[in-house]
Protein backbone atom coordinates (compact mmCIF):
# COMPACT_ATOMS: atom_id res chain seq x y z
CA UNK A 1 0.00 0.00 0.00
CA UNK A 2 1.25 3.31 -0.84
CA UNK A 3 0.92 6.51 1.46
CA UNK A 4 -2.05 9.09 -0.53
CA UNK A 5 -0.34 12.95 0.72
CA UNK A 6 -3.54 14.88 1.18
CA UNK A 7 -2.11 17.37 4.14
CA UNK A 8 -0.43 19.95 1.65
CA UNK A 9 -1.50 23.22 4.38
CA UNK A 10 0.69 21.61 7.03
CA UNK A 11 3.78 21.06 4.65
CA UNK A 12 4.74 19.92 1.53
CA UNK A 13 7.55 17.98 -0.20
CA UNK A 14 10.42 20.03 -1.80
CA UNK A 15 10.47 20.29 -5.47
CA UNK A 16 13.32 18.45 -7.30
CA UNK A 17 14.17 21.53 -9.17
CA UNK A 18 14.60 23.41 -5.97
CA UNK A 19 16.62 20.58 -4.18
CA UNK A 20 18.62 20.95 -7.31
CA UNK A 21 19.37 24.80 -6.54
CA UNK A 22 20.20 23.86 -2.77
CA UNK A 23 22.80 21.37 -3.80
CA UNK A 24 25.74 22.86 -4.96
CA UNK A 25 25.64 25.40 -1.68
CA UNK A 26 25.60 22.30 0.76
CA UNK A 27 27.82 20.24 -1.12
CA UNK A 28 30.76 23.41 -1.75
CA UNK A 29 33.01 25.30 0.03
CA UNK A 30 30.58 27.76 1.12
CA UNK A 31 31.37 31.16 2.85
CA UNK A 32 29.77 33.30 4.97
CA UNK A 33 27.61 35.97 3.08
CA UNK A 34 29.30 38.91 5.18
CA UNK A 35 32.61 37.90 4.55
CA UNK A 36 34.92 39.57 1.90
CA UNK A 37 35.95 37.23 0.32
CA UNK A 38 35.37 35.41 -2.83
CA UNK A 39 33.50 32.62 -1.27
CA UNK A 40 31.41 35.00 0.69
CA UNK A 41 30.66 37.69 -2.19
CA UNK A 42 29.38 34.52 -4.20
CA UNK A 43 26.99 33.21 -1.17
CA UNK A 44 25.69 37.27 -0.44
CA UNK A 45 24.91 37.11 -4.43
CA UNK A 46 22.91 33.92 -3.85
CA UNK A 47 21.29 35.20 -0.97
CA UNK A 48 20.26 38.68 -2.74
CA UNK A 49 19.16 36.72 -5.93
CA UNK A 50 16.80 34.52 -3.67
CA UNK A 51 15.42 38.24 -2.21
CA UNK A 52 14.64 39.19 -5.60
CA UNK A 53 12.78 35.75 -6.26
CA UNK A 54 10.55 36.19 -3.07
CA UNK A 55 10.12 39.66 -4.03
CA UNK A 56 9.04 39.09 -7.33
CA UNK A 57 6.64 36.46 -6.24
CA UNK A 58 4.83 38.96 -3.72
CA UNK A 59 4.70 42.20 -5.45
CA UNK A 60 6.96 43.48 -2.76
CA UNK A 61 10.70 45.29 -3.53
CA UNK A 62 13.53 43.02 -2.92
CA UNK A 63 14.21 45.75 -0.06
CA UNK A 64 11.20 44.96 2.04
CA UNK A 65 12.10 41.35 2.45
CA UNK A 66 13.57 40.34 5.45
CA UNK A 67 14.51 36.80 5.72
CA UNK A 68 13.89 34.58 9.07
CA UNK A 69 14.24 31.27 9.92
CA UNK A 70 10.36 30.19 10.01
CA UNK A 71 6.77 31.74 9.91
CA UNK A 72 6.29 31.50 13.22
CA UNK A 73 9.47 33.69 13.69
CA UNK A 74 8.54 36.63 10.84
CA UNK A 75 5.15 36.16 12.84
CA UNK A 76 6.32 37.08 16.07
CA UNK A 77 8.99 38.92 15.04
CA UNK A 78 5.95 41.41 13.78
CA UNK A 79 3.92 41.22 16.74
CA UNK A 80 6.96 41.58 19.51
CA UNK A 81 9.12 44.34 16.62
CA UNK A 82 6.52 46.47 16.43
CA UNK A 83 4.08 46.46 19.71
CA UNK A 84 7.48 46.10 21.57
CA UNK A 85 8.47 49.84 20.22
CA UNK A 86 5.90 51.66 22.17
CA UNK A 87 4.29 50.59 25.87
CA UNK A 88 1.06 50.74 26.89
CA UNK A 89 -0.31 49.63 23.35
CA UNK A 90 -2.87 47.87 22.01
CA UNK A 91 -2.33 44.64 19.56
CA UNK A 92 -5.30 43.70 17.78
CA UNK A 93 -5.72 39.80 16.17
CA UNK A 94 -8.74 37.99 14.71
CA UNK A 95 -9.78 35.38 16.81
CA UNK A 96 -8.80 32.53 14.20
CA UNK A 97 -4.97 33.57 14.18
CA UNK A 98 -2.29 30.75 14.02
CA UNK A 99 -1.26 30.43 17.84
CA UNK A 100 2.23 32.38 15.94
CA UNK A 101 0.30 35.42 16.18
CA UNK A 102 -1.91 35.09 18.87
CA UNK A 103 0.38 33.72 21.21
CA UNK A 104 3.18 36.48 21.04
CA UNK A 105 0.33 38.68 21.29
CA UNK A 106 -0.47 37.62 24.66
CA UNK A 107 3.15 37.29 25.45
CA UNK A 108 3.42 40.81 24.95
CA UNK A 109 0.65 41.65 27.62
CA UNK A 110 3.64 41.14 30.33
CA UNK A 111 5.38 43.75 28.98
CA UNK A 112 2.40 46.23 29.20
CA UNK A 113 0.74 46.10 25.62
CA UNK A 114 -2.58 44.89 25.98
CA UNK A 115 -4.65 42.49 23.17
CA UNK A 116 -7.95 42.32 22.18
CA UNK A 117 -9.47 39.60 19.75
CA UNK A 118 -11.72 40.73 16.69
CA UNK A 119 -14.53 38.06 16.29
CA UNK A 120 -15.28 36.13 12.58
CA UNK A 121 -19.04 34.97 11.34
CA UNK A 122 -20.14 31.86 10.65
CA UNK A 123 -18.23 31.23 7.90
CA UNK A 124 -14.89 32.75 9.58
CA UNK A 125 -15.04 36.33 7.94
CA UNK A 126 -13.82 39.14 10.13
CA UNK A 127 -16.22 41.24 11.53
CA UNK A 128 -15.14 44.62 9.92
CA UNK A 129 -17.67 46.99 12.58
CA UNK A 130 -15.84 45.38 15.60
CA UNK A 131 -12.63 45.79 14.16
CA UNK A 132 -13.46 49.62 13.87
CA UNK A 133 -15.12 49.52 17.27
CA UNK A 134 -11.46 48.02 19.06
CA UNK A 135 -9.36 50.16 16.95
CA UNK A 136 -8.00 53.24 19.28
CA UNK A 137 -5.63 55.06 19.57
CA UNK A 138 -2.61 53.59 21.39
CA UNK A 139 -3.62 50.52 19.03
CA UNK A 140 0.07 50.06 17.31
CA UNK A 141 -0.60 46.69 15.25
CA UNK A 142 -3.33 44.47 13.87
CA UNK A 143 -3.20 41.00 12.41
CA UNK A 144 -5.30 39.42 10.54
CA UNK A 145 -4.41 36.20 8.35
CA UNK A 146 -5.09 36.27 4.72
CA UNK A 147 -6.26 32.77 4.21
CA UNK A 148 -6.87 30.33 7.14
CA UNK A 149 -4.79 27.25 7.37
CA UNK A 150 -7.71 24.91 8.70
CA UNK A 151 -11.20 26.57 6.74
CA UNK A 152 -9.03 28.05 3.81
CA UNK A 153 -11.00 31.01 4.39
CA UNK A 154 -9.85 34.43 2.37
CA UNK A 155 -9.92 37.98 4.01
CA UNK A 156 -10.26 41.09 2.57
CA UNK A 157 -7.06 42.04 3.54
CA UNK A 158 -6.89 45.67 1.90
CA UNK A 159 -10.50 46.86 3.26
CA UNK A 160 -8.88 45.69 6.67
CA UNK A 161 -5.80 47.64 6.03
CA UNK A 162 -7.53 50.44 5.07
CA UNK A 163 -9.23 50.85 8.31
CA UNK A 164 -6.39 50.14 9.98
CA UNK A 165 -4.23 52.72 8.51
CA UNK A 166 -7.31 55.08 8.93
CA UNK A 167 -6.34 54.62 12.55
CA UNK A 168 -2.85 54.94 12.24
CA UNK A 169 -1.96 51.47 13.30
CA UNK A 170 0.26 49.03 11.73
CA UNK A 171 -1.79 46.62 9.54
CA UNK A 172 0.33 42.94 9.35
CA UNK A 173 -1.23 39.81 7.23
CA UNK A 174 0.00 36.33 8.05
CA UNK A 175 -0.41 35.09 3.90
CA UNK A 176 1.42 32.33 4.73
CA UNK A 177 -1.08 29.80 3.38
CA UNK A 178 -2.04 32.36 0.45
CA UNK A 179 1.58 31.86 -1.31
CA UNK A 180 1.28 29.94 -4.28
CA UNK A 181 -2.53 29.24 -3.96
CA UNK A 182 -3.90 32.52 -4.18
CA UNK A 183 -2.54 35.63 -6.34
CA UNK A 184 -0.42 37.39 -3.88
CA UNK A 185 0.92 41.28 -3.88
CA UNK A 186 2.02 42.84 -1.12
CA UNK A 187 1.65 46.53 -2.52
CA UNK A 188 -1.75 45.43 -3.65
CA UNK A 189 -2.93 44.50 0.13
CA UNK A 190 -1.26 48.09 1.22
CA UNK A 191 0.06 46.26 4.41
CA UNK A 192 2.70 47.24 6.21
CA UNK A 193 4.12 43.78 7.01
CA UNK A 194 3.11 40.28 5.87
CA UNK A 195 4.75 36.72 6.06
CA UNK A 196 5.33 33.92 4.06
CA UNK A 197 7.05 30.84 4.43
CA UNK A 198 8.71 28.15 2.07
CA UNK A 199 7.58 24.89 3.23
CA UNK A 200 4.59 25.86 2.35
CA UNK A 201 5.55 26.02 -1.23
CA UNK A 202 7.70 23.03 -1.83
CA UNK A 203 10.62 24.71 -0.78
CA UNK A 204 12.62 23.72 2.10
CA UNK A 205 11.52 24.18 6.22
CA UNK A 206 13.63 26.74 7.54
CA UNK A 207 13.52 29.70 5.53
CA UNK A 208 10.67 32.61 5.65
CA UNK A 209 10.57 36.13 5.36
CA UNK A 210 8.52 38.97 6.42
CA UNK A 211 8.05 41.59 3.85
CA UNK A 212 8.51 44.69 5.41
CA UNK A 213 7.46 48.64 4.59
CA UNK A 214 10.67 50.53 5.26
CA UNK A 215 8.79 53.00 7.33
CA UNK A 216 7.45 50.85 9.86
CA UNK A 217 9.31 51.52 13.29
CA UNK A 218 10.31 47.84 14.39
CA UNK A 219 12.57 46.08 16.86
CA UNK A 220 14.43 43.01 16.01
CA UNK A 221 13.88 40.08 18.08
CA UNK A 222 17.31 38.96 17.25
CA UNK A 223 20.10 41.23 18.00
CA UNK A 224 23.58 40.04 17.12
CA UNK A 225 25.87 40.79 13.81
CA UNK A 226 23.70 42.96 12.00
CA UNK A 227 22.59 40.57 8.87
CA UNK A 228 19.18 42.10 7.65
CA UNK A 229 19.52 45.54 7.71
CA UNK A 230 19.93 44.93 11.78
CA UNK A 231 16.58 43.65 11.80
CA UNK A 232 17.65 39.98 12.27
CA UNK A 233 21.02 38.88 12.85
CA UNK A 234 22.49 35.39 12.42
CA UNK A 235 24.29 33.80 9.74
CA UNK A 236 22.12 33.31 7.04
CA UNK A 237 21.11 29.75 5.69
CA UNK A 238 22.03 29.92 2.08
CA UNK A 239 21.29 26.57 0.69
CA UNK A 240 17.72 27.10 2.12
CA UNK A 241 17.30 30.64 1.43
CA UNK A 242 17.95 29.54 -1.98
CA UNK A 243 15.52 26.80 -2.42
CA UNK A 244 13.20 29.45 -1.22
CA UNK A 245 14.05 31.57 -4.23
CA UNK A 246 13.71 28.93 -6.62
CA UNK A 247 10.20 28.10 -4.69
CA UNK A 248 8.89 31.34 -4.93
CA UNK A 249 9.51 31.61 -8.86
CA UNK A 250 7.82 27.90 -9.17
CA UNK A 251 5.05 29.13 -7.17
CA UNK A 252 4.32 31.81 -9.61
CA UNK A 253 4.32 29.85 -12.69
CA UNK A 254 2.42 27.30 -11.53
CA UNK A 255 -0.44 29.21 -9.65
CA UNK A 256 -2.73 28.86 -12.53
CA UNK A 257 -2.07 25.31 -12.98
CA UNK A 258 -2.35 24.80 -9.30
CA UNK A 259 -5.59 26.69 -8.52
CA UNK A 260 -7.42 24.85 -11.38
CA UNK A 261 -6.28 21.57 -10.55
CA UNK A 262 -6.74 21.26 -7.04
CA UNK A 263 -10.54 23.48 -7.08
CA UNK A 264 -11.32 20.46 -9.50
CA UNK A 265 -9.93 17.67 -7.08
CA UNK A 266 -11.70 19.89 -3.51
CA UNK A 267 -14.68 19.93 -5.88
CA UNK A 268 -15.09 16.59 -6.83
CA UNK A 269 -14.09 15.15 -3.47
CA UNK A 270 -16.85 17.99 -1.71
CA UNK A 271 -19.49 16.44 -4.23
CA UNK A 272 -18.55 12.91 -2.72
CA UNK A 273 -18.74 14.32 0.56
CA UNK A 274 -22.76 15.47 0.21
CA UNK A 275 -23.68 11.71 0.27
CA UNK A 276 -21.96 11.17 3.71
CA UNK A 277 -24.38 13.85 5.77
CA UNK A 278 -21.05 15.95 6.59
CA UNK A 279 -20.86 19.62 7.74
CA UNK A 280 -18.31 21.43 5.10
CA UNK A 281 -16.88 24.89 6.92
CA UNK A 282 -16.42 28.16 4.73
CA UNK A 283 -18.05 26.77 2.03
CA UNK A 284 -20.44 29.62 1.84
CA UNK A 285 -17.62 31.99 1.22
CA UNK A 286 -14.13 32.73 -0.73
CA UNK A 287 -11.60 29.88 0.12
CA UNK A 288 -8.07 28.53 -1.04
CA UNK A 289 -8.83 26.18 -3.89
CA UNK A 290 -7.08 23.24 -2.13
CA UNK A 291 -8.71 22.82 1.04
CA UNK A 292 -11.58 20.94 2.29
CA UNK A 293 -12.47 21.20 6.09
CA UNK A 294 -15.64 19.31 7.59
CA UNK A 295 -17.20 16.96 10.59
CA UNK A 296 -19.60 14.11 10.69
CA UNK A 297 -21.35 14.63 13.80
CA UNK A 298 -20.65 11.35 16.40
CA UNK A 299 -16.81 10.59 15.00
CA UNK A 300 -13.92 12.46 16.27
CA UNK A 301 -11.52 13.81 14.16
CA UNK A 302 -8.60 12.11 15.31
CA UNK A 303 -10.33 8.99 15.73
CA UNK A 304 -10.79 9.52 11.68
CA UNK A 305 -7.47 10.73 10.71
CA UNK A 306 -6.20 7.79 12.74
CA UNK A 307 -8.32 5.39 11.06
CA UNK A 308 -7.89 7.37 7.40
CA UNK A 309 -3.96 7.26 8.50
CA UNK A 310 -3.80 3.01 8.98
CA UNK A 311 -5.70 2.95 5.69
CA UNK A 312 -2.55 4.99 3.56
CA UNK A 313 -4.21 7.97 3.68
CA UNK A 314 -2.63 11.25 5.35
CA UNK A 315 -4.78 14.05 6.18
CA UNK A 316 -4.77 16.26 9.52
CA UNK A 317 -7.54 16.81 12.20
CA UNK A 318 -7.80 20.66 12.83
CA UNK A 319 -4.66 22.63 12.80
CA UNK A 320 -1.69 20.25 12.25
CA UNK A 321 1.01 23.10 12.95
CA UNK A 322 0.06 23.70 16.29
CA UNK A 323 0.34 21.72 19.40
CA UNK A 324 -1.16 18.19 19.51
CA UNK A 325 -3.89 19.06 22.08
CA UNK A 326 -7.19 17.55 21.52
CA UNK A 327 -9.16 20.63 22.32
CA UNK A 328 -11.60 21.44 19.41
CA UNK A 329 -10.45 23.83 16.67
CA UNK A 330 -10.39 27.47 18.01
CA UNK A 331 -10.88 28.80 14.41
CA UNK A 332 -14.43 26.65 14.31
CA UNK A 333 -15.47 27.58 17.97
CA UNK A 334 -14.96 30.66 16.59
CA UNK A 335 -17.23 30.68 13.64
CA UNK A 336 -20.08 29.07 16.40
CA UNK A 337 -19.53 25.81 15.50
CA UNK A 338 -20.70 23.58 18.51
CA UNK A 339 -17.78 22.08 20.32
CA UNK A 340 -19.14 18.62 19.81
CA UNK A 341 -19.35 19.25 15.75
CA UNK A 342 -15.77 20.87 16.48
CA UNK A 343 -13.97 17.59 17.60
CA UNK A 344 -15.00 16.12 14.76
CA UNK A 345 -13.10 18.28 12.16
CA UNK A 346 -11.08 16.95 9.64
CA UNK A 347 -8.81 18.81 6.73
CA UNK A 348 -7.93 17.54 3.25
CA UNK A 349 -5.44 19.64 1.50
CA UNK A 350 -4.92 19.00 -1.83
CA UNK A 351 -1.18 19.63 -3.88
CA UNK A 352 -0.46 20.02 -7.20
CA UNK A 353 0.15 16.49 -8.14
CA UNK A 354 -3.04 14.33 -6.58
CA UNK A 355 -4.82 12.86 -8.92
CA UNK A 356 -8.46 12.52 -9.59
CA UNK A 357 -8.38 8.86 -8.70
CA UNK A 358 -7.39 9.03 -5.85
CA UNK A 359 -9.73 11.74 -4.92
CA UNK A 360 -12.43 8.41 -5.52
CA UNK A 361 -9.94 5.96 -4.21
CA UNK A 362 -10.22 8.12 -0.67
CA UNK A 363 -13.74 9.07 -1.12
CA UNK A 364 -14.26 5.17 -1.14
CA UNK A 365 -12.61 4.43 1.45
CA UNK A 366 -13.61 7.47 3.68
CA UNK A 367 -17.10 5.88 3.13
CA UNK A 368 -16.00 2.65 4.32
CA UNK A 369 -14.03 3.69 7.59
CA UNK A 370 -17.56 6.14 8.56
CA UNK A 371 -19.61 3.24 8.44
CA UNK A 372 -16.93 0.98 10.42
CA UNK A 373 -16.23 3.62 13.30
CA UNK A 374 -20.52 4.53 13.35
CA UNK A 375 -20.93 0.87 13.75
CA UNK A 376 -18.29 0.62 16.13
CA UNK A 377 -19.98 3.52 18.06
CA UNK A 378 -22.98 2.44 17.47
CA UNK A 379 -22.08 -1.39 19.30
CA UNK A 380 -20.46 0.90 22.09
CA UNK A 381 -23.81 2.98 22.78
N1 LIG B 1 0.82 30.79 9.82
C1 LIG B 1 0.01 29.89 9.26
C2 LIG B 1 -1.32 30.31 8.76
C3 LIG B 1 0.41 28.55 9.17
O1 LIG B 1 -0.41 27.65 8.63
C4 LIG B 1 1.67 28.18 9.68
C5 LIG B 1 2.12 26.77 9.66
O2 LIG B 1 1.43 25.89 9.36
C6 LIG B 1 2.49 29.17 10.22
C7 LIG B 1 2.04 30.47 10.27
C8 LIG B 1 3.84 28.86 10.75
O3 LIG B 1 4.78 28.78 9.71
P1 LIG B 1 6.13 27.94 9.92
O4 LIG B 1 5.74 26.50 9.88
O5 LIG B 1 7.01 28.34 8.79
O6 LIG B 1 6.69 28.33 11.25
Amino acid sequence: MSNIYLDHNATTALDPRVLESMLSWMQRQSGNPTSRHVFGRSARDAVEHARTQVAEACGAYASQVIFTGSGTEANNFAIKGIAGNQTGSQILYSAIEHPCVSRPAKAMQQLGCSSDIIGVDTNGILSQSQLQKQLQTSTSVASVMLANNETGTIQNITEIAELVRKAGAFMHTDAVQGLGKVPLSFMDLNVHAMTISSHKIHGPQGAAALILDKRVDIQPLLHGGGQERGLRSGTENVAAIVGFGTACELAVANLTAFTHHTKMLRDTFELGLKALDVTIFGQQTSRLPNTSFFALDGIEGETLVTALDRQGYAVASGSACSSDSTEPSHVLLAMGVKPDLARGAVRVSFGAHNTLSQVTDFLTTLKNEILRLRQLTGIAA
